[in-house]
């Protein structure tokens, strides 16, 4: 086997063994605890419930390792067998040009998303159905999934012309533009995605007047934070998971909250979790996070700039040396680096969680904060012992539990 291609198929392997094995671990030490609550949370959450939170952690996790196997697999097969007939395919009727590589590229993705489909079927109607939590219709998921498709179909079509003619007109420092060009179309994406792309998913209802919304309101007041409204969206037709977030810049941003959340939170509660998310805002978090994937977008150009200027990587699979064929094969060749990379991913979204704690607990004290956080963990039925590992790999946000005595620090 040729080198590169040898490579290729072992870093896959190696990062589909790590998940694996993380998943393992998370299964191993949830169902360890499963019999008795942490005494930290002893006086708030039963055993029944804790119990339950389990035996939810251990469904998604066991559907986690199927995921895991398939992707893992899939990445093998599109290497090893897939790409040179979806190529023959597509070679036959398109002739060589933009469109080719734009219809390679599509195609791809397209497959590749169909076989993930019954994945999100069963985590949807049978995983998070037997927890109580779906909401979705039938008929609202095929119209998400509907929508979700022409939304990416009209980004990556326009996005994809415009890569592949760059490369194609200025060889030298294309991948220069390139790497501007998607920035700003990040950027811009973040500006219109609460009034534009949002909207095409949840009704988004100003909040009603009332004793809450003049407190939400103080509570602004109080940071200086200016902001195009407050939002309550039907998240609840979906999901009975509650959350809340804020989005976009300047003025246009909307502080959003899940109707989910408003129902079951006291007052206090909900004040916290809004408190929490004007910590992201005040550290500029949003930056923090765009100068990231600048910087990792910027790394991924390099080697896409590499890639392009010899035929290594399609003749490591004997594959024609087809721009389109170039990208699918580094889109796949960067997962297992970018899997490598998600403990450091994650231990800045960790901390800047713990910042945005830090401030909530400055503006509303602990004790209310820690309120929201145990009823958020109970009503989502998240687990309150995960294994520390699988946690650095995965979550965005710290356990629980760290959160809980941190704030209590
Ligand atoms: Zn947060």
């Amino acid at each position: 086997m040729n080198l590169v291609a040898g490579v290729i198929f072992a870093a896959v392997l190696l990062s589909g063994a790590l998940d694996l094995y993380l998943e393992r671990r998370q299964a191993q030490v949830v169902a360890a605890h499963r019999e008795r609550v942490p005494a930290a949370f002893a006086a708030e959450v039963g055993i029944e419930e804790h119990k339950r939170a389990a035996d939810y952690t251990l469904a998604r996790t066991r559907l986690a390792m199927g995921e895991s196997l398939f992707d893992t697999a899939l990445a093998v097969i599109w290497l090893a067998l897939l790409l040179a007939p979806v190529y023959a395919a597509i070679a036959h009727p398109v002739p060589p040009g933009l469109s080719r590589s734009v219809a390679l590229a599509i195609a791809v993705g397209a497959i590749s998303y169909f076989l993930h489909l019954p994945f999100a079927l069963v985590r949807t109607f049978r995983l998070e159905a037997r927890f109580g939590f779906n909401r979705t219709t039938p008929m609202l998921f095929v119209f998400d999934q509907l929508k979700g498709m022409a939304l990416q179909l009209a980004l990556a079509v326009p996005l994809l012309y415009g890569f592949f003619a760059l490369r194609r007109w200025l060889p030298g420092y294309w991948w220069i533009l390139a790497w501007g060009g998607l920035m700003a179309v990040i950027v811009a994406a973040i500006v219109v995605y609460p009034a534009f792309i949002a909207p095409l998913f949840n009704k988004f209802t100003p909040m009603p007047d009332g004793p809450m919304k003049i407190s939400i309101e103080a509570l602004l007041r109080k940071c200086g934070f200016e902001s195009k409204g407050l939002f309550v969206i039907d998240a609840s037709k979906r999901s009975a998971h509650g959350n809340a977030y804020f989005s976009g810049f300047g003025k246009a941003k909307r502080i959003v909250f899940f109707d989910t959340l408003l129902d079951k939170h006291a007052g206090d509660e909900i004040l916290s979790v809004l408190a929490h998310e004007l910590g992201h805002y005040k550290f500029g978090h949003v930056y923090l996070r765009i100068v990231e994937t600048a910087i990792l977008a910027w790394l991924a150009f390099i080697v896409l700039h590499w890639a392009f200027a010899t035929d290594t990587l399609p003749r490591a699979f004997a594959l024609p040396d087809e721009p389109g064929l170039v990208l699918i094969i580094v889109w796949i060749a960067l997962g297992p680096v970018s899997h490598l990379i998600s403990p450091l991913m994650n231990h800045l979204s960790q901390r800047a969680e713990f910042q945005a704690d830090d401030f909530a607990k400055s503006l509303v004290g602990g004790e209310a904060m820690i309120a929201a956080l145990t009823r958020l963990t109970r009503d989502n039925l998240a687990t309150l012992t995960p294994d520390w590992l699988y946690a650095a790999f995965n979550y965005s946000h710290p356990p629980v539990p760290e959160r809980i005595a941190h704030l209590r620090e």
